[in-house]
């Protein structure tokens, strides 16, 4: 399709989009008393007008039920989270037994190392990303000397090369390899949060596989985003958190997977709670542990509904539309963003620079944007123009276009505050 960067056209997008009617969902903040186009869905997604009665269903609930709620609520507390197999498992392409909620994302990763990181003096080495997110870096440096090594050690970073933006697939493929026997797990963000780039997960986490290694991921930026066969490409464990692309509301439940292979081996360590307990021996009270069969007996403490209940919402949102309606706008509205920001780049002498992979399949939603010069001023002229983007040391924006609330109009009048903030 060839796009033009005229607000008629980005209309016209706008009336031949299926998921046009659910901007209206969402409750979007003010700025000089207009909607904002909100491009930082990929840091915390805005709240869907739906939410609250879930919400308020568990206040109600609570006020009226007290202690029975556990089992005689509208929707039971003490299976709560057992509603989100089902959505959830088709948002990240598991089988539902093989994914549930828990804690919050750098916990759950922590509890998932305690079994899928069990490092031997062969065998204790880390591969990941180097400048991964900071939570990231900070839990793999902990572990790596809870165990008594040495981080310099046993954490290998991958680089990317001099003068490039972004990793390349054969350099993590041919780390993996030269780590070979001494590597204990690879775990590496799906989709990188300053960048935007895409992982291959199905062939990293062969090529993990193949020298002996457990293969984790955390995919903080890709759930609900882009297409994800866990289950298929033999993933052994991942987790991601609620409050991006997926709209659950401010350090809301952490999501997770442990592949199907993996459950019915009881001599994996793991860090146990009465939740993860057989569930029709819960409320027994017995003194051994017997683990639910399924990611579910990774389990720890009966669950924060509250905090659940937006979550549900949020599933229920994906599922009613499905993954893959959801990426042909993604795709779509990246690609004409993409064009809106090189057609001024190219009005005001390429006074910045897209440092996301080009290529389709190595991006999903965000585009980040290099800002030669003055960046900040125009980070901060955006914002008061009613664009929130946000602002990365050094020079760098970042602009999701979640297609969810996102539209094309929103890319088009983007595109005239952008030329007139750089101009001014
Ligand atoms: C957002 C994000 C986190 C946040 O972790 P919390 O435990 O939810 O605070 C961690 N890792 C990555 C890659 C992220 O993008």
């Amino acid at each position: 399709m060839t796009f033009k960067n005229t607000k008629e056209f980005a209309l016209e997008l706008d009336q031949l989009d299926v998921l046009n009617s659910y901007k209206k969902e969402f409750i979007f903040p003010k700025v000089n008393g207009k909607d904002v186009i909100y491009f930082t869905g990929n840091s915390l997604g805005l709240q869907p007008k739906r939410t609250k009665s879930y919400v308020d269903e568990v206040m109600n609930d609570w006020a009226n039920l007290a202690v029975e709620g556990h089992f005689y609520a509208e929707k039971p507390w003490w299976d709560y989270h057992e509603r989100f197999a089902n959505p959830l498992s088709k948002i990240v392409g598991a089988l539902p037994s093989e994914v549930t909620v828990m804690n919050t994302l750098t916990v759950n990763l922590h509890l998932l190392m305690v079994t899928f990181y069990r490092p031997t003096p062969k065998r204790y080495k880390i591969i990941c990303e180097a400048k991964a997110f900071p939570s990231d870096q900070y839990m793999i440096q902990s572990q790596v000397q809870f165990h008594g090594y040495d981080s310099s050690d046993a954490i290998i970073e991958i680089h990317r090369r001099e003068g490039e933006h972004n990793i390349r697939l054969e350099d993590v493929l041919s780390k993996i390899n030269e780590v070979g026997q001494e590597l204990a797990l690879v775990l590496i963000g799906g989709v990188n949060y300053y960048t935007g780039q895409v992982f291959d997960m199905k062939t990293i986490t062969e090529a993990g596989h193949n020298v002996g290694a457990f293969v984790g991921w955390d995919l903080a930026h890709a759930a609900g985003n882009i297409k994800l066969d866990l289950h298929e490409w033999n993933v052994d464990f991942a987790a991601w958190c609620s409050y991006k692309y997926m709209n659950s509301g401010p350090g809301n439940a952490s999501g997770c997977f442990i592949h199907e292979k993996h459950h019915a081996n009881k001599d994996l360590h793991r860090f146990a709670g009465w939740w993860g307990h057989n569930k029709e021996r819960r409320f027994k009270m017995e003194p051994t542990f017997d683990p639910v069969q399924g990611a579910e007996g990774w389990q720890i403490s009966n669950l924060p509904i509250l905090s659940l209940a937006p979550y549900l919402a949020s599933v229920e949102m994906f599922d009613e539309i499905g993954m893959n309606v959801l990426i042909e706008k993604r795709d779509k509205i990246t690609a004409y963003l993409e064009f809106v920001l090189n057609e001024i780049s190219n009005e005001v002498n390429g006074t910045f620079e897209i440092i996301t992979p080009k290529n389709q399949d190595e991006r999903a939603c965000q585009l980040s944007v290099y800002l030669h010069g003055e960046g900040r001023s125009l980070f901060e002229y955006l914002m008061k123009n009613g664009v929130i983007t946000d602002w990365r040391e050094p020079n760098v924006i970042r602009l999701a276009p979640v297609p969810l609330y996102c539209s094309f109009e929103d890319m088009y009048d983007f595109g005239q505050i952008l030329k007139a903030g750089i101009l001014k």
